[in-house]
């Protein structure tokens, strides 16, 4: 059983004092990591479970402190504490450092180290498009956090052209060393698509509850034909902006993956072992259902 408790409340209740994963953020209760561990945990008969704690500013120097605990075993961090723990551990492995974000701490000889599995979430069902993505444009909608993820993953994968939309471009801090960078406006996106092989939504736009909006007006969609279409968003599976894209016979990826993929790198750093890929998969679907 996965349980949401305050930090408060989890340090009172006997599931402190026994082997622990936890997911901290704030709010916490959307979370889908506890049901996608606990799962893998039970499945390979480790001694552990992973809870949700809801993390109030005022009690991180308390939990920072708790990170030392033998029972504490790990941890993922989401909105909005992925800037703030970098400080906290004592190494940071590559992805990390470029990105200036974590998601996850791991332990090792005593040492807290964080990780980024964000990007790595974020490529992995790209590998099979890799043909038609390398060397090629790709227009990113949202300039936030998990925009600079993606910017990550695109170079690793070799696009050498991403164009971020954004409502305010003159702000957007999003540049590389390695390739070409460039943030436009929603009126100007439009003279770039030709000459693009994949539109990735980086944007709340479509998101459950407001699951009517896209970031592609209806006239614009037919610019999606033929192209890969990928929407980070997995509640729900299908957004307007996938159907949009299937409407004119695009490849569409959802974001399940990426949040599977994420969970499974953290898994895999913890524990050695990977999740039961197909059976998390279904357990997902069958909750967002
Ligand atoms: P974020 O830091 O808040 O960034 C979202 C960006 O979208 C903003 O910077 C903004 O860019 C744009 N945006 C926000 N509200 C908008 C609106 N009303 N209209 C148009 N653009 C808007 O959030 P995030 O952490 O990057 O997450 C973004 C989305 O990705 C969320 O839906 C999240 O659930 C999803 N996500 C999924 C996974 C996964 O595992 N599948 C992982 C991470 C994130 P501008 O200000 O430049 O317009």
């Amino acid at each position: 059983m996965t349980m949401i408790l305050s930090f408060n409340e989890f340090k009172k209740s006997e599931y402190s004092r026994n082997p622990h994963f936890l997911v901290i953020g704030n709010p916490i209760g959307h979370s889908l990591s506890p049901l996608m561990h606990q799962a893998a945990l039970d499945f390979h008969d480790i001694n552990a479970q992973y809870h949700a704690v809801d993390l109030a500013q005022a009690d991180i120097t308390d939990f920072i402190g708790w990170l030392n605990r033998d029972e504490f075993l790990g941890c993922n961090i989401t909105i909005p504490y992925k800037n703030q723990f970098i400080k906290v551990v004592d190494h940071i492995d590559s992805y990390s450092s470029e990105a200036g974000v974590i998601n996850t701490i791991a332990k090792s000889d005593h040492k807290l180290i964080g990780h980024n599995t964000d990007i790595h979430g974020f490529t992995s069902p790209l590998l099979q498009y890799i043909d038609q993505i390398e060397g090629g444009r790709v227009i990113v909608f949202g300039t936030g956090g998990a925009a600079k993820a993606v910017k990550i993953g695109l170079e690793d994968l070799g696009v050498e052209e991403i164009i971020f939309v954004s409502r305010t471009p003159e702000k957007s801090n999003l540049n590389s060393d390695h390739i070409w960078v460039e943030t436009v406006s929603y009126d100007q996106w439009q003279s770039y698509a030709d000459e693009t092989s994949m539109f990735v939504n980086t944007t709340p736009l479509g998101m459950s509850p407001n699951i009517g909006r896209s970031p592609i007006s209806e006239f614009d969609g037919k610019l999606l034909g033929k192209k890969i279409c990928y929407d980070l968003i997995y509640n729900p599976i299908q957004t307007k902006f996938l159907k949009q894209a299937d409407e004119f016979g695009a490849i569409t990826i959802n974001g399940l993956d990426m949040l599977i993929m994420q969970g499974n790198r953290s898994f895999e750093i913890w524990t050695g072992k990977t999740f039961p890929l197909d059976r998390i998969k279904k357990l997902l679907i069958n909750t967002l259902k």
